[in-house]
């Protein structure tokens, strides 16, 4: 083990690997190896782990599902931090409910449904954590995670515990102030709607449960939704799927990535895709798109490189 995992293993013992393959821990399942892991299993640890990188000048990365990262081919140097099942406790109190970073978005949203809240349904079918929804304020049908939150608690660069209102979390559609400004999410509160019953509730989550198996690849390597829907466009053009099947990138490959031939606006990785695959692919429609429409899509998915930094595409 190099000094930097030796170090974190003090601080979470059993809670650090080496030369992770990302490649076998990613959605998408691309990416070279990881030096380090380290994945705390509280916020103790988690403040301990950012304390000890900050004294020490390592840059360092947070990911927790990988559902919405595209990972360089050749790996990731600095330290990586991942929130994940160990650090996912949800406690559910009169209409609130409290969940750590690590919590799993359908079992947080079925946990909702049995206690007759509403509010999450949208969420239901979202692989990832609710970390990692709160960082992209995701959702369905149009709607943010940022809707139901009331606070935020969240570990900075310096290993300090800080407590945000939904204000200060600057949710818009798909943005947040997670994205920029270098807190860690260690604990959400979220504020739901007793109002409709159970079984009105269930019937929806299987309502959106159905439609995306319909509409969405299953059981393929991919990261949902790679382009944003920006609304003008929407209203001129329609939604980025059907503006890139228009575009006529259908089932168009790159490498080893291919576009769905089921719903355009996925990329698939056929098994043997690299980033630089993923890359082409999306900067070809970016810029037919922008030809044709006049619009340039942001893209969803966020790339990590080799040095842990999570930029836009
Ligand atoms: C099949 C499929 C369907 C999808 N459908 C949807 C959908 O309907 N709607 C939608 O919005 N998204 C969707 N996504 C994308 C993805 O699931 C969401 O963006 C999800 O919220 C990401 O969570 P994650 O835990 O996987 O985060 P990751 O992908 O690991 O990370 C995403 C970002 O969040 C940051 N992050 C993670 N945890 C934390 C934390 N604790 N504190 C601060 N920052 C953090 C990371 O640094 C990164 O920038 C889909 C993905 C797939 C594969």
């Amino acid at each position: 083990m190099s000094s930097v995992a030796l170090d974190l293993e003090r601080l979470v013992p059993g809670g650090v690997e080496t030369d992770v393959s990302l490649q076998r821990i990613s959605r998408w399942r691309i990416g070279g190896s990881a030096d380090v892991v380290v994945r705390p299993r509280n916020v103790d640890e988690l403040a301990a782990v950012r304390c000890w990188l900050h004294e020490n000048g390592q840059r360092s990365v947070v990911i927790a599902g990988t559902s919405n990262l595209l990972f360089s081919d050749s790996g990731i140097r600095a330290p990586v931090i991942q929130l994940g099942s160990s650090f996912s406790s949800v406690r559910v109190d009169e209409t609130s409910i409290d969940a750590e970073a690590g919590a799993w978005v359908p079992g947080v949203a079925r946990l909702s449904m049995a206690h007759g809240l509403s509010g999450l349904e949208h969420t239901c079918g979202i692989p990832g954590t609710i970390g990692g929804l709160v960082c992209m304020n995701g959702g369905s049908m149009r709607r943010g995670i940022g809707e139901v939150i009331t606070r935020v608690q969240a570990v900075a660069p310096d290993g300090s515990i800080v407590s945000m209102t939904k204000d200060e979390c600057h949710f818009a559609y798909r943005r947040s102030a997670f994205q920029t400004n270098g807190l860690i999410v260690s604990n959400v509160k979220l504020q739901l709607d007793a109002t409709l019953d159970r079984a009105t509730i269930r019937r929806e989550m299987l309502r959106i449960l159905r439609d995306r198996r319909r509409k969405f690849p299953q059981n393929l390597p991919n990261c949902g939704s790679v382009f944003v829907s920006d609304p003008s466009m929407y209203e001129q053009y329609g939604p980025p799927g059907k503006v890139i099947e228009r575009a006529g990138f259908k089932g168009t490959s790159v490498g080893g990535a291919y576009v769905s031939p089921d719903h355009a606006n996925f990329i698939i990785n056929r098994g043997d895709a690299t980033s630089e695959d993923v890359l082409s692919l999306i900067r070809m429609i970016k810029s037919a798109v922008a030809s044709e429409t006049g619009y340039s899509m942001a893209v969803e998915a966020r790339y990590v490189t080799n040095d842990g930094l999570i930029q836009e595409i």
